[in-house]
């Protein structure tokens, strides 16, 4: 997906990076035997947990388990406020402590002590409790808190989307800061309780499943509430609030399916409820490649027309700008938002460097599907994509493997990242290729994944040295020569008929 902050945060974060590596959580102070025990003082958590791309995403010191989000909005004032209760476990002795976070806050507790709050940086809440925190100590942090999300801006931008009738809490790698406040990086994950009063009549559609109907409320207004039991990464977790049709149903396998419409799609409803309502089905068949559905519910989000532009995997549920469906239903884009439910959600970026390990695999899944759908094997997407860029295209200077926090979401991270998985499959042979699939979502299952760690897992199950394929396709400038591999690209390669679909859906996915 996309969009378009992350360079200014980039330029805004990299001065600080240097001091924020001190105190990352795991981080245990030097004790040993024979040396005199020294009882340091308790310090404050880090600001950030040193992401190479963006150094003060979350915070060290803590980790959350539960974030329970309750709220009231209004959608003709955007008005939005409640109070989030985090349950949380100090990793380390702590004076203070850091939520991100922009919206005003009226209040913070911690385990029942009102605590002093200021702000620093870009999004950081600084929290400073009236009593110091040991480490291990459980903790229970109530923020209340108020704004207008759409006009609380950071270098001009938000990444709340207002709408005519309602908003989008959708957005990636920065979504949270304008809802709740979080240890906002994939590294923190966590379940989440997620509950909005709003108008009745207005609807509001988030992860997991409801736990209970909507409840009448004083005031006509209705109270919806959300539940996730799987490790959630905060900015997975997402609101759609406005007028939408809710579709319902259970899957063969027994999953509950939730789906969404927004009722201002008009002449795209169609096209885009024969797409969504195929998500059982594609799921189920990505299941048998990728390894068991890691999340326990299903469905999709079609947002308005003038929402997001893009789509996004939030967890159980992606959501989907209405550009996908204006030339007719399109299927690709459910079973690439929907294959980052393994590689995205489940599976998770240990630092957004690895966005190869979400968008590569996400974008494969297409060529995949495309193959079973008969509408083009890999090979002949692959081979109408490599050729589909010339030698000297800026799209070969970009390194998959590394592009840098201004271009996480570059052609080049989605396209050459799918080629690459095209090349370890050549590789290593179909057999080995499709057992690599599956053991590296068991093994991070619920986790995070680095890049390292995917080759040294694809070199364990096929005994191969995997270095230079690697190296060439993710982390090397230019285009590869191809002439070598088992399968040679032709000159003028046919269009596979999935391929105007999956431009379409990089077009909008990456930029
Ligand atoms: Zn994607």
């Amino acid at each position: 997906m996309r969009r378009m902050f992350t360079a200014a945060t980039a330029a805004l974060t990299l001065t600080t990076a240097g001091t924020l590596l001190a105190g990352a959580p795991g981080q245990a102070a030097p004790t040993g035997w024979g040396r005199p025990v020294v009882t340091a003082a308790p310090q404050p958590g880090a600001a950030g947990l040193g992401d190479t791309y963006f150094p003060d995403y979350g915070n060290g010191g803590y980790d959350v388990g539960h974030y329970d989000v309750r709220l009231r909005y209004d959608p003709a004032t955007d008005q939005l406020s409640g109070t989030a209760t985090i349950l949380a476990t100090a990793t380390q002795d702590l004076s203070a402590f850091n939520l991100d976070f922009l919206l005003d806050v009226e209040s913070v507790r911690v385990n029942g002590w009102a605590a002093n709050t200021s702000t620093t940086g870009v999004h950081e809440l600084v929290v400073t409790p009236a009593r110091t925190i040991t480490r291990g100590q459980q903790l229970t942090i109530v923020v209340r808190y108020a704004g207008i999300p759409s006009e609380t801006l950071v270098g001009g931008y938000t990444g709340w989307t207002r709408t005519d009738d309602g908003a989008l809490a959708v957005n990636e790698p920065e979504a949270a800061w304008w809802w709740f406040p979080s240890n906002d990086h994939p590294l923190d994950k966590a379940t989440f309780d997620i509950s909005v009063s709003v108008p009745t009549g207005v609807e509001v559609i988030s992860n997991g499943v409801q736990p209970r109907p909507p409840a009448a409320e004083a005031g006509n207004r209705t109270r919806w509430i959300w539940r996730t039991t799987s490790p959630t990464a905060p900015y997975l977790a997402f609101m759609a609030i406005g007028q939408y049709d809710i579709v319902t149903d259970t899957t063969p396998s027994g999953q509950p399916v939730v789906n969404a419409y927004s009722t201002s799609l008009g002449a795209l409803g169609p096209a885009a409820r024969a797409s969504i309502e195929r998500t059982a089905e594609i799921v189920d068949w990505q299941s048998g490649i990728f390894g068991p559905y890691p999340f326990e519910a299903q469905g999709g989000v079609a947002g308005p027309l003038d929402g997001i532009g893009f789509a996004l995997e939030t967890q159980t549920r992606p959501v989907y700008g209405p550009g996908f469906w204006r030339r007719g239903a399109n299927t690709y884009v459910v079973a690439h938002e929907n294959a980052h439910q393994w590689f995205g959600d489940s599976v998770s970026v240990a630092e957004w460097r690895n966005i190869w390990l979400n968008e590569g695999f996400a974008s494969y899944a297409e060529w995949l599907w495309s193959e079973e759908q008969g509408e083009g094997t890999a090979q002949e997407v692959f081979d109408f994509a490599y050729a589909s860029y010339p030698a000297d295209s800026e799209f070969w200077q970009v390194l998959p493997g590394d592009p840098g926090a201004a271009r996480i979401f570059d052609d080049a991270v989605y396209d050459r990242g799918a080629m690459t998985l095209h090349q370890l499959r050549l590789a290593v042979g179909d057999d080995a290729f499709f057992e690599i699939l599956p053991a590296w979502t068991a093994e991070h299952r619920h986790g995070n994944g680095t890049i390292e760690q995917f080759q040294a897992l694809a070199e364990r199950i096929s005994g191969l040295d995997l270095d230079d394929l690697f190296t060439t396709w993710l982390f090397t400038a230019g285009r590869p020569d191809v002439a070598s591999t088992a399968r040679k690209a032709t000159a003028a390669p046919t269009e596979p008929k999935s391929w105007a679909k999956i431009r379409e859906s990089h077009e909008l996915l990456s930029h």
